[in-house]
């Protein structure tokens, strides 16, 4: 079969917990590439630049709209947010599968982009999980928590735009999930033409 690198976005309201699931995916198989993103926000304690993210000024994110070298990016909480473009077709074009870790925007800027896009949604078990995990992760100020609760209720509303919704309350189950579903994207018919092609050709052999 065909085996084309596809992109798979991976999105979640804030407190989700997708930050350790893409860890625990990308620890488990090793053949993913996860696309580190841009952002005008600062760094929380222990995140390191050019591992959870490039860490840049409003002004270099500017620019990098300006040279077309990000291929969707979103304002997201009063920050800047983009994914850039080099990495990710260097990756595809090497036929490995790119992981994206944006918002909503994004990930429906990136299905108008590339119609093969696997969408899948991450979400905690409940509410209440969600508020319990965003205060427990103790990294943001309580403003910054409130603003993020709000954009989760407007991101639920936008939810049946992604492919599959996963909930995340046992690490090692959805880690496995979300590995299964990019497998089952790779099996997708519209993504096997050419090999489809190629044994109906060899078939004509019987006809
Ligand atoms: P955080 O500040 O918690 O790291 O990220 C805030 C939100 O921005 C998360 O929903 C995250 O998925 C999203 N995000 C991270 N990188 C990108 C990106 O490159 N593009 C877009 N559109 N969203 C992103």
């Amino acid at each position: 079969m065909n085996r084309k690198g596809i992109l798979v976005v991976v999105s979640g309201f804030s407190g989700s917990g997708k930050g350790t699931l893409m860890k625990a995916l990308m620890e488990k198989y090793q053949q993913y590439a996860l696309s580190i993103s841009a952002t005008t926000r600062q760094p929380r304690a222990g995140e390191v630049d050019g591992r959870e993210y490039f860490f840049v000024s409003r002004e270099a994110f500017q620019k990098m709209i300006e040279e077309n070298a990000l291929i969707e990016y979103a304002q997201y909480v009063e920050n800047y947010y983009g994914t850039p473009r080099e990495y990710v077709e260097k990756q595809l074009a090497a036929g490995r599968d790119v992981i994206l870790e944006i918002e909503i925007q994004g990930a429906l800027r990136i299905r108008e982009q590339y119609p093969d896009a696997l969408l899948l949604f991450v979400t905690p078990p409940s509410a209440e999980e969600l508020k319990r995990r965003l205060i427990g992760r103790g990294t943001e100020s309580e403003e910054v928590i409130e603003a993020r609760l709000r954009r989760a209720v407007e991101e639920a509303e936008g939810v049946e735009a992604y492919d599959y919704i996963v909930v995340n309350d046992q690490l090692e189950a959805c880690t496995e999930r979300l590995h299964q579903l990019i497998e089952a994207q790779h099996s997708r018919i519209g993504l096997q033409k050419d090999f489809l092609d190629q044994i109906r050709q060899e078939l004509k052999q019987f006809s």
